[in-house]
Formats: structure tokens, C-alpha cells, sequence
């Protein structure tokens, strides 16, 4: 199955009403942190760090899935991306996020997933190798699919969402 859209936007990852999915850049413990973390425990409300006590720790490249909580989607994906330089292969590491997030959220019968630039904050990835590397792992993947149809890309600023709108252009 090819006829699944992927999609970037600027835009804050715990405001994204119409999917099914938001995908949270986590530490290990799943707590609430900095960054996207933070974005997602505060509109999430507390009943997530509770969920998620159960379900840590993961490590790098894993993605876990919980409800959504106070937050406009049913669920949470919790991927832990690797620290650029430290976590290797960092490449295949990041790769993975992305296609066990959208492997997960296609047993779970998920239709639509939004991604933030996973380990392009305190993990220190550049951005513009992240995004080549997180939109061909999702090209890959893309064929295995047979529930999800929107895959989105929600890049915080403007300079990140040319890194992948550029990104999709070579691969998408
Ligand atoms: P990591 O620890 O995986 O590096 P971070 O949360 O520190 O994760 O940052 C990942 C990326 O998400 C960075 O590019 C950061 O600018 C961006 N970001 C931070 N907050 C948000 C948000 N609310 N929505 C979307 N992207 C965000």
C-alpha cells in the first residue's frame, strides 16, 4: 500500500487535534521533561506520567503506546531517540523510532500520526541529517502500512520545516 500521505507543518506537537497519534520525543523514563515532553505532559494533565510509570523503562529506538489523556488524541506514542553522538548507530537508532511508531500505531488499527523532530533538541541530532533520515524511514515502512494514511511531520520552527520539506522532496 503506497497511498499514504506524509505531510510537515510548523506547529506545536500537543496542538494537533485531527490525529489519531502524537509521537512524544521521551527520555528513558518516560517522565515529564523539557521540550516535547513537557508540551505533552502538561496538556496530557497527570494521568499520563501515571500510565507511563508502567510502561518504562524503554530504550533507544523503542516506541511504546498509551492513551492520550487531556490531550485531543486518543494516544500517546513514546519514542526515546538516540543521543547524537553517544547512542550508536545513531542513524539506525533514530530509523527506528520512526518505523516502530508507525508499525505500533498500524497493529493498533491508527489511521493518522504526527512526529515531532525526535533527538533534535537536548539529544543534539542536526537537523537537516535527522530529517533526511526520519522521512526515508518512513518511505520504508510506507509499503507495510495497511491502516495508517497520514504521517505528519510538526517542526517548531520555520528553518526545521524547510530542512523537511526539503527532506520529502528528495525522498517522498
Ligand atoms: P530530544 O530530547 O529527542 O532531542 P526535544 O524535546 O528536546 O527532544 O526536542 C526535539 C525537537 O522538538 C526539537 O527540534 C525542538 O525544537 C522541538 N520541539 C520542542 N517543543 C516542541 C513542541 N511543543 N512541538 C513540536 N516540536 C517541539
Amino acid at each position: 500500500m503506497t497511498d499514504v500521505k506524509v505531510e510537515c507543518v510548523r506547529g506545536n506537537i500537543a496542538s494537533q487535534p485531527d490525529v489519531d497519534a502524537v509521537v512524544n520525543a521521551a527520555n528513558a523514563s518516560l517522565l515529564p521533561g523539557s521540550g516535547v515532553a513537557g508540551a505533552i505532559h502538561d496538556a496530557a494533565g497527570p494521568g499520563l506520567a501515571e500510565e507511563c510509570r508502567s510502561l518504562a523503562p524503554i530504550h533507544p529506538g523503542q516506541a511504546v503506546i498509551s492513551s492520550g489523556h487531556s490531550l485531543p488524541n486518543d494516544h500517546v506514542i513514546h519514542c526515546l531517540g538516540p543521543v547524537y553522538g553517544v547512542d550508536e548507530p545513531s542513524e539506525e537508532l533514530l530509523a527506528d523510532c520512526y518505523r516502530n511508531a508507525l508499525l505500533l500505531a498500524d497493529r493498533k488499527g491508527l489511521a493518522s500520526v504526527a512526529f515531532p523532530a525526535i533527538s533534535t533538541g537536548v539529544f543534539g541530532y542536526p537537523i537537516a541529517e535527522a530529517a533526511r533520515v526520519a522521512v526515508r524511514s518512513v518511505i520504508n515502512v510506507r509499503p507495510t502500512l495497511t491502516s495508517v494514511r497520514l504521517v505528519r511531520f510538526v517542526l517548531f520552527s520555520e528553518q526545521d520545516l524547510s530542512e523537511f520539506r526539503d527532506a520529502i522532496e528528495a525522498y517522498g
